[in-house]
């Protein structure tokens, strides 16, 4: 009964927008591209080099939140997300965004060693651990094997986050991670946690997901700039975010053909999109000037999943 608030999430799909702190430097052309961020969801984008309707749109979303919201602030609008995880339900969040835009930031942080900075992993990580210790006496939960669904696309730098990550949860038998630490925005970064919980009283039991995805970077890379290799894996990575764009926007319209096979990532966690999942896409804008088009092809995507 705590998380009825988020009973009518199931199958629902939300999309926040984040936008990265603006800095300014010295020069009169550098301004915000954007103008507002209204309480209701609302955010204007604004290009004053640009003139007529292509200078301003305006785009509503579950929530946006402003270049000066914390990370406490973002992660009390996920939490209930989280915490029903708990009680069955399978739950994805990604991280959507061109390079640069603060994926990495929402998803893990700046630096792991200050908590102000957490990121929505590791205080996710430390919910789950404090909530199946409160809720003990009546149902007992196994937390396991944290891992990488689409293992091609992830590499892991070291083990040292794996050992950090334990610890948060006072006991080393519960959780490791893999991907936490990956900082190559070329390559999309799945942690997973499996829950089972038994409840002691009736023996029921109930097993439920989550999956935390800070997606590649989403800019389109310049096909006179990359080649071979490079180019393949730019070709690769925009083919299975499209492919990650037509599911979610399939489920968000309820139709009946959801094409999950299109792709790796989300044949992966196909089980954890749609259905009695519930999804959480955290776009994120940079307020650059020079980021402008980027900008506008990110909230175009996240309009069309929302
Ligand atoms: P991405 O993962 O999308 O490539 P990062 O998360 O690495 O982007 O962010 C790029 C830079 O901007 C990093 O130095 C990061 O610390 C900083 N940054 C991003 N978002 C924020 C924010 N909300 N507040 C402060 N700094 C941020
Ligand atoms: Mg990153």
């Amino acid at each position: 009964q705590l998380y009825n608030q988020v009973q009518d999430l199931k199958g629902a799909i939300r999309v926040y927008c984040r936008v990265k702190p603006f800095v300014h430097d010295q020069s009169d052309e550098q301004h915000s591209t954007v103008d507002y961020v209204g309480e209701n969801g609302n955010i204007m984008i604004v290009n004053r080099q640009k003139q007529g309707k292509e200078a301003r749109k305006m785009f509503t979303f579950n929530k946006v939140f402003g270049g000066n919201t914390n990370q406490e602030q973002i992660y009390l609008d996920t939490q209930p997300l989280i915490r029903s995880v708990l009680d069955g339900y399978n739950v994805c969040i990604f991280a959507y965004g061109q390079t640069g835009s603060g994926k990495t930031y929402t998803m893990s942080g700046p630096d792991m060693t200050t908590e102000d900075t957490w990121g929505v992993n590791y205080r996710a990580l430390r919910d789950l651990f404090e909530l199946t210790e409160a809720r003990m006496d009546v149902i007992k939960y196994e937390l396991n094997g944290l891992n990488v669904p689409d293992a091609s696309l992830v590499s892991v730098k070291c083990t040292q986050d794996v050992l950090h990550l334990m610890r948060i949860g006072h006991r080393n038998r519960a959780v490791g991670s893999t991907a936490l630490n990956e900082r190559s925005s070329r390559s999309h970064s799945v942690v997973t946690v499996h829950i089972r919980g038994k409840e002691v009283v009736s023996g029921c039991s109930l097993k439920g997901c989550l999956h935390l995805v800070d997606l590649a970077g989403s800019e389109r890379v310049d096909k006179s700039e990359a080649v071979g290799e490079r180019l393949k894996e730019a070709q690769h990575i925009n083919r299975s975010l499209s492919a990650l764009g037509d599911v979610i926007s399939a489920l968000a319209q309820k139709s009946t053909h959801i094409p999950y096979r299109n792709s790796k990532l989300t044949q992966v966690l196909q089980d954890s999109l749609g259905g009695h999942a519930k999804t959480l896409m955290f776009v994120h804008i940079n307020p650059e000037i020079n980021a402008f088009g980027e900008t506008i092809s990110t909230l175009k995507f996240a309009e069309r999943v929302a």
